[in-house]
């Protein structure tokens, strides 16, 4: 088996060369950059990914020895210990160490990934078959529950690591062993095969990537095989539902992401990555469509997604109450992923506005300052105030109401950690003729464009905590190019260079000097926002909103006596910026409590004088100890 490090053109340099990046397709409109090509500042995102890779790892690393799942590798069957998945929070840490190093090159690095990568690679059977909760004596046998054993999702986070070591490391042995994997699921799920799918889709995108890094078109085609066959009902039906695999209605049929909700962001990155591969277009409408659909009707507005707890699940459209949000971290992180890949694949800067809002309010929420402590869900509206977990303890995950150090079911904290090793890679894009920047965040950006020329940036900002942001043009060639900018969204009233601008994309294609400056004005201030009125569980309330951050009313911050309950917010009275938050005016109303909460219809109570409180952004909520949250405020009626 040889790795064919194939240069993405005839000029540019290999993925190795760039430092990798998580997401490489063949073709498409915007090629994504190596995380050598853009290297993050001193800011918000940097400080994230400097705790990722100080304390996050060290943490996982001591939890994947303490909770045994390393040990599976190399225990006898009976003393396995974990979940049937455990085995690919190693390789998502495998993943995020891979990344780290594209980044650094630093060799301790290096060294952690091998001494794990032989412990993991000693498990695998010679026919390529490598699971430690299957297939050995006293275990259930191979391929035996596909709806729960997750066998070809292990897989899956086996292939996304063994890619992410041969674009960062090159070839060794997590890519041989991937690949020896790879193998062995089209052996058995190829043509003549066991004709069904996993339970829990992931090998989809793992494939398609795979076939990118080899070249091997088996892989491909294989992909594409699960793609089409999801939706064939081949897996039984469960308590859930077959929809909560999304094997009830075939992918390019479907009308919307619907149940588990990573389970469908997954298996939509992975058709995307099929569409693009095959130039099935039709494909790609059809998950460009089911995006729309899901942002539109089933996402909160922190980006989220997932309203039900019993499954995981997107509830139907407009089923978002604030109290029961899920949104758990990894579906965020698999909302990226999805929306990445359809960016690069279509270009439009909505995907780029969904993932900012996705970043600063979901991934940026979960991890404690520390990067030890977790939220593994991430509700909008705490009513009680939770307990701090024992930082010792593996917590069921539903139960934990604040941050914890591990779950027993463990997959956030992991897919945090690749997330944060790879952040750069989302930061900015090219084409033939120029760079896209999506994200605002310091960073410095040099890549070459495939006719050779070479194009470096500065992006210096304080962004999200204010709206400018300047591009300094560092390396240009005398030629003109395109510098293609996100306006998001909520933009209105963005400036380039002073001149008014649209939302969208603001593209300047011109000859740049080095050395010359562009400097976008973002509106960054406080605004109040409304829900879809169909929303029915926050009808009547408003949350607030400072560029793409989302803030909260905690506890912490309300005068002393006070319950967040009592409090009505004033919406006549302007919010303003004071002391690292947004202060806004509220009243509190008497309740009269009842037996029965449910009394003839009367006026709204009187409200109380108004007092003056700070709001903060929802991703700093549970770090002053516990709190009561609210994201959605219910309006005073003295308006
Ligand atoms: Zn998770």
């Amino acid at each position: 088996m040889t790795i064919e490090d194939v240069p993405t053109t005839a000029t540019s340099p290999t993925w190795t060369e760039r430092g990798g990046t998580p997401a490489a397709p063949g073709n498409s409109r915007l090629r994504p950059l190596g995380l050598r090509e853009v290297t993050l500042r001193d800011g918000f995102w940097r400080q994230r990914q400097q705790t990722n890779r100080a304390k996050s790892f060290a943490h996982i690393e001591y939890w994947l020895e303490k909770a045994g799942w390393l040990g599976n590798f190399s225990a006898p069957p009976e003393q396995r210990r974990g979940r049937e998945f455990s085995d690919t929070e190693v390789y998502k840490f495998l993943e995020a160490l891979a990344w780290e190093y594209g980044r650094t090159r630093d060799p301790e690095l290096a060294r952690r990934h091998r001494a794990i990568v032989t412990r993991v690679v000693a498990a695998q059977q010679p026919d390529g078959y490598l699971n430690t909760n299957f297939g050995r004596p006293g275990q259930q046998p191979r391929y035996s529950d596909l709806e729960w054993g997750h066998e070809l999702y292990s897989y899956g986070h086996l292939i996304q690591a063994g890619v992410a070591a041969a674009r960062t490391f090159g070839e060794d042995e997590l890519v041989a062993a991937a690949v020896r994997a790879a193998d062995h699921v089209c052996d058995v799920f190829g043509p003549g095969g066991i004709v069904s799918v996993c339970g829990h889709a992931e090998i989809e995108p793992a494939l398609a990537e795979l076939y990118r890094v080899t070249g091997n078109r088996r892989y491909l085609e294989q992909a594409r095989l699960f793609i089409q066959r999801r939706g064939h009902r081949t897996l039984a039906d469960i308590e859930f539902g077959r929809s909560y695999f999304q094997d009830d209605v075939p992918v390019r049929e479907a009308g919307s992401l619907r149940g588990h909700a990573v389970r469908a962001v997954y298996l939509a990155a992975g058709a995307v990555d099929v569409a693009v591969e095959t130039g099935d277009t039709e494909l790609l409408g059809a998950v460009a469509r089911q995006w729309r659909h899901a942002v539109a009707r089933r996402t909160y507005i922190t980006g989220g997604i997932g309203s039900r707890h019993q499954d995981e699940a997107f509830g139907d459209d407009f089923v978002l109450p604030p109290d029961r949000a899920y949104s758990e971290t990894c579906a965020g992180v698999g909302s990226i992923m999805l929306a990445w890949r359809l960016l690069l694949a279509q270009g439009d800067p909505r995907y780029a506005d969904l993932i900012e809002r996705v970043l600063f309010n979901v991934i940026a929420t979960s991890p404690a300052d520390d990067g030890t402590r977790f939220f593994y869900a991430n509700t909008l509206h705490q009513r009680v105030l939770g307990a701090e977990p024992s930082a010792d303890t593996q917590v069921p995950r539903a139960a934990s109401t604040l941050r914890a150090s591990w779950f027993e079911v463990s997959c956030c904290p992991t897919n945090l950690a690749r997330t944060f090793a790879s952040l750069a890679a989302y930061v900015a894009t090219a084409d033939d003729d120029g760079v896209q920047i999506h994200q605002y965040t310091p960073a410095g950006i040099t890549t070459t464009l495939p006719d050779g020329r070479e194009i470096g940036l500065e992006i210096e900002t304080q962004y999200p905590a204010d709206g400018r942001i300047t591009i300094r043009i560092t390396t240009t060639p005398d030629t003109p190019w395109t510098l293609s900018l996100r306006v998001p969204d909520w933009a209105a009233g963005a400036t380039l260079d002073g001149l008014a601008i649209t939302r969208g994309l603001v593209q300047t294609r011109r000859r740049f000097t080095a050395g010359e400056t562009l400097v976008l004005e973002l509106p960054v201030r406080p605004r109040f926002v409304a829900a879809d009125d169909r929303i029915d569980s926050v009808r009547g309330q408003a949350a607030l909103v400072r560029g793409p951050v989302v803030y909260c009313l905690e506890s912490v911050d309300v005068p002393r006596g006070v319950d967040l309950d009592v409090l009505r917010l004033d919406p006549n009275t302007e919010p303003v910026d004071r002391d690292g938050g947004v202060v806004a005016a509220f009243r509190s109303v008497d309740f009269t409590p009842h037996d029965w909460p449910y009394q003839p219809l009367a006026a709204a109570a009187d409200a109380g004088p108004l007092m003056r409180i700070p709001l903060r952004p929802y991703h700093r909520w549970a770090r002053r100890g516990p709190s009561t949250m609210r994201v959605w405020m219910p309006l005073s009626s003295e308006r």
